[in-house]
């Protein structure tokens, strides 16, 4: 096969949504008709249950889950599809950001007794950034919801985009028959008793004001027909541009736990969802097209097996096509870099890989000198972009706890950090350095962590900060001015960056009302 055929027939693409919506679900039944698992219950949630903050057996659990289905392919009438998982804990949700640097559409999860929920509106304003396409799969259509008029009403005004049903549900709740197909016009109707498994015994009606329906759905067949009529009148036809602009979204209903409506989803999902798209970097678009390969890092995975210390990096194939053994270009470091065992995802196995293409994820061994956002080319200096840091809201100090590990302390913060568990500043006063972070868990991580990887102890002391926010300017005078009014609450990110560390509301706004030459910065990336 071609480049190009391959590149085409990919679909690399991310299940989100509010946790409890039926994202585990949802991925385990498009695993069970891709033929990558045979029985459901394989796809374990990544979930932390509530409550369980500070149970850390529970955080390595997930985290080993979390490696095992971090990426699911599986192919499907000659398409290739890739899921990649995000973690379902709202204090993860970097790291689910970052996920969504890596795709080229995504699938939101939506209640339909609860409809839209907070985490739903916040990961559809990430997507909404990057103008990500997005289908939306309500679920849980044999319990009883809000009206499916309503929802879409409420989707179109909350998550500001304009929808399209494809697939219209056949009642609700206890007397849920299924849906019918929109995109392809016909109906099919599932009896098996058996949920876990994907069967054939199916009624297919291609035409819905035949007969036929009333004898399988009786009274429920005209209130199908009066919905699917005014459906068509109201919105406008499907238009896939519209879509793959990320300003439409087309709607399926279903229930996945019960199997309805997932095939449908699966089908039109594989026939309009894009194929990897062009990506930006610092010096000039990638194109999936080009020869040459490109690719960057968009998660590192450390400690897979408790024996092994090592890390797995996830490189994001952007062009080209990945060889086993061949010498890489790491911009980072200016090394050259070959690979004798890279990883690719299939189900939730992961194997030895020859070959990938664009849009495919591939597993790479690492001794801890890759960060988030590295890029491999054949040797061009290019640095991929829109993987960003976001302002953090929690801090608190990080100290040693045993001064004779001062050493594997630094170590690992340094590793830690540029796996992005969390983000690193240094104050410019004192040197001392504090921790920020997005999601309390993510401390309890480090430390953790620091000791069982690293046999490294630490200690937070509270700190009381509202946000950080990168600055920068052109004037240098006031910037000058700036650093010394505001000397104690200077600090240097990572990448020796200013941050600015305001205290309260006021003080940023107050900052910001003064400096007016100078750019508060709330994401890394400006
Ligand atoms: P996630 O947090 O989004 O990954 O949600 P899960 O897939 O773990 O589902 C949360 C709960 O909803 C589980 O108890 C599922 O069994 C249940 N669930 C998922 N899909 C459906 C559905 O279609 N109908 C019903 N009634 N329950 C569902």
């Amino acid at each position: 096969m071609s480049l190009e055929q391959e590149i085409k027939r990919r679909r690399t693409f991310a299940i989100i949504s509010h946790p409890d919506a039926g994202k585990t679900t949802l991925t385990e039944k498009l695993l069970l008709f891709g033929g990558a698992i045979h029985v459901a219950g394989a796809v374990k949630s990544n979930k932390i249950k509530k409550g369980a903050t500070s149970d850390f057996m529970e955080i390595e659990r997930q985290r080993g889950i979390s490696v095992a289905t971090s990426v699911m392919g599986f192919e499907y009438n000659d398409i290739k599809v890739n899921i990649l998982d995000t973690p379902g804990h709202e204090d993860f949700q970097e790291d689910t950001f970052r996920t969504l640097t890596a795709v080229d559409s995504v699938i939101i999860v939506i209640d339909c007794a609860k409809g839209v929920e907070a985490q739903t509106r916040k990961l559809m304003n990430v997507c909404r950034m990057r103008n990500t396409p997005v289908i939306v799969f309500i679920n849980k259509l044999d319990r009883i919801g809000k009206d499916p008029f309503e929802l879409l009403d409420e989707i179109e005004e909350e998550l500001k985009i304009k929808t399209r049903p494809l697939s219209w549900p056949i009642s609700m709740g206890p007397s849920f028959k299924g849906v019918y197909n929109m995109y392809e016009r016909n109906l099919n109707l599932f009896f098996s008793e058996d949920k876990t498994v994907v069967t054939d015994d199916v009624v297919k009606i291609d035409d819905i004001s035949s007969p036929e329906l009333d004898t399988y759905v009786g009274d429920y067949a005209e209130k199908l027909r009066e919905d699917v009529e005014l459906v068509e009148g109201i919105y406008p036809e499907f238009d896939i541009d519209t879509y793959r602009r990320g300003e439409l979204a087309p709607v399926f209903f279903g229930s996945a736990l019960n199997n309805f409506g997932v095939k449908e989803l699966l089908n039109c999902f594989c026939d309009i969802a894009p194929y990897p798209q062009k990506t930006v970097t610092d010096a000039r678009e990638i194109d999936p097209f080009e020869e040459k390969l490109t690719g960057f890092i968009f998660k590192i995975h450390a400690n897979m097996d408790p024996n092994h210390r090592n890390r797995i990096a996830f490189l994001k194939i952007c062009s080209g096509t990945f060889e086993r053994n061949k010498p890489y270009f790491h911009v980072g470091s200016g090394k050259s870099l070959r690979f004798s065992s890279p990883n690719a995802f299939m189900a939730s196995k992961k194997e030895v890989v020859d070959f990938a293409y664009p849009g495919d994820i591939v597993g790479l061994h690492d001794t801890g000198n890759f960060k988030i956002g590295d890029t491999f080319t054949e040797g061009e200096k290019i640095n991929f972009k829109g993987i960003p840091s976001f302002s953090p809201e929690l801090f608190q100090y990080i100290e040693n706890a045993d001064p004779l590990k001062f050493k594997q302390l630094a170590k690992g913060v340094d590793q830690l950090m540029d796996e992005g568990v969390a983000q690193l500043f240094t104050l410019k006063m004192n040197g001392r350095k504090i921790i920020g972070c997005v999601g309390a868990l993510q401390f309890d991580v480090i430390q953790y962590r620091l000791e069982h990887e690293y046999t490294a102890k630490c200690r937070y002391e509270p700190i009381s900060l509202y946000k950080a926010c990168w600055i920068e300017s052109d004037n240098k005078e006031q910037l000058d001015d700036f650093m010394r009014r505001k000397y104690t609450h200077v600090a240097l990110d990572k990448h020796g960056r200013n941050v600015f560390l305001a205290d309260s509301p006021y003080s940023l706004q107050l900052a910001q009302e003064k400096f007016t030459d100078i750019k508060f910065h709330f994401t890394s990336e400006f």
